[in-house]
């Protein structure tokens, strides 16, 4: 693929001013918990530095090349481990960031770590680079189901790194769950929630947990030697982790999502509100309005691509003004507010309601979807069927 065919929808977006979203994905783990599906997996440290070189010169290319200049106002390194990446490679990433893209005062430059790899000192380190966001993958409270997932952090390591980061000076720390373990009783999970509510965390995230084909995970409950989950307890549980961050004052402001006041995940609206991003690193991904673009996955494929070609582009999606239109409209209904009616009518030119009215008034009659005060938004049942009304759309 030629430099020009890559960037040749680049400059197209809609004439608003452009917060571009940067991700960084860093895929080394120190172990592979059963669950897991990611791009992600215990690889020779020996790879570091040639995946760096290879990050380095994809941004080079991204920033000659883009027909205007990238101002962004997110910073996002996911993984993979990223806290566990040496800190002297993240400030080199960043500073390569710097120089090829404009990187907005105040942007919010957030890094996911692994309890177990947070100390004060490396919490320090990282809040000398500039990070000024922490989301750590706790999982569990309890230390049964956290070895029953494979992860290789304790309880303690999590008291510890929060700990560590707030005596560092982080002041915008989410905290990962996952509901609807193996085996997990409800009783199990209200305590999980005792202890993250008693943090006091900025911004929580809690996904149900999911069982992907080719898992650990799949094969284990597939042998019959983890039980199934209970869907219906699952439910419950989501419910539960709702009402209760309700109660203690967050908001719940995307599906799997809730913040203090103002404390919403800067980089993450992005995804669900039509905004620019360009991914760096293996299985990244960039959209510009007109296309997504997916890097090859694997960091010793993504570094040899980059390599012969600059880039690292795999698969090119190209998004008609109908595609993202529908795209607009079911990523915005994982928001907890939905859709502003007249917000989208001013930016697509169509009013949702009459467009898509043959596939919205199913979803309305079986009580998954509301028009209210201008806005069209999940019903609380809808919320647990959100993959329902999203299959209408894709
Ligand atoms: S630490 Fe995260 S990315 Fe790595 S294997 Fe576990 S779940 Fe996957």
């Amino acid at each position: 693929m030629s430099r020009s065919t890559v960037f040749q929808n680049q400059s197209h977006w809609d004439g608003r001013a452009q917060r571009w979203g940067l991700y960084v994905h860093i895929p080394f783990c120190p172990y592979h918990c059963i669950y897991c599906d990611f791009d992600a997996g215990v690889y020779s440290r020996h790879l570091i530095p040639h995946y760096v070189a290879a990050l380095r010169r994809e941004m080079a290319f991204v920033g000659q090349n883009a027909p205007q200049d990238v101002i962004a106002d997110t910073v996002y390194f996911g993984g993979g481990t990223p806290s566990l990446f040496p800190v002297d490679r993240l400030a080199e990433i960043l500073r390569s960031l710097d120089e090829h893209f404009i990187i907005l005062e105040g942007a919010e430059i957030t890094l996911e770590a692994n309890p177990e790899s947070i100390t004060r000192q490396r919490a320090e380190a990282l809040r000398r680079l500039g990070i000024n966001r922490v989301s750590v993958g706790v999982q569990s409270f309890i230390d049964e189901e956290l070895r029953m997932l494979g992860r290789g952090h304790t309880v303690e390591d999590v008291q510890a790194a929060f700990a560590a980061l707030r005596q560092a000076g982080f002041q915008n720390i989410n905290l990962d769950l996952i509901g609807g373990l193996p085996g997990q009783s409800m009783e199990r999970w209200l305590s999980t929630l005792d202890a993250a509510f008693a943090l006091r965390p900025e911004h929580l995230s809690m996904y149900l947990l999911e069982v992907h084909e080719g898992t650990p995970l799949a094969r284990l409950l597939a042998q019959g030697r983890l039980p199934r989950p209970d869907d219906e307890l699952s439910v419950e549980m989501y419910y539960a982790l709702c009402d209760r961050a309700r109660a203690e004052g967050y908001e719940h402001y995307e599906l799997s999502n809730y913040c203090l006041p103002g404390f919403h995940s800067r980089h993450n609206l992005k995804y669900w509100s039509d905004e620019p991003y360009w991914g760096f690193g293996s299985s990244a991904a960039s959209y510009d309005g007109r296309e997504r673009r997916v890097n090859v996955r694997t960091p010793r494929a993504y570094i040899d691509r980059v390599r012969q070609c600059g880039h690292a582009t795999a698969e090119r999606i190209p998004m008609t003004p109908e595609r993202r239109r529908q795209e607009a409209l079911f990523l915005g209904l994982r928001r907890i507010r939905g859709i502003d009616l007249g917000e989208f009518r001013a930016r697509y030119g169509v009013d949702p309601w009459s467009a898509y009215e043959a596939e919205l008034q199913p979803l309305v009659d079986a009580g998954l979807v509301v028009k209210e005060g201008g806005h069209l938004k999940l019903t609380r049942k809808g919320w647990v069927l959100s993959n329902e009304v999203f299959a209408v759309f894709v």
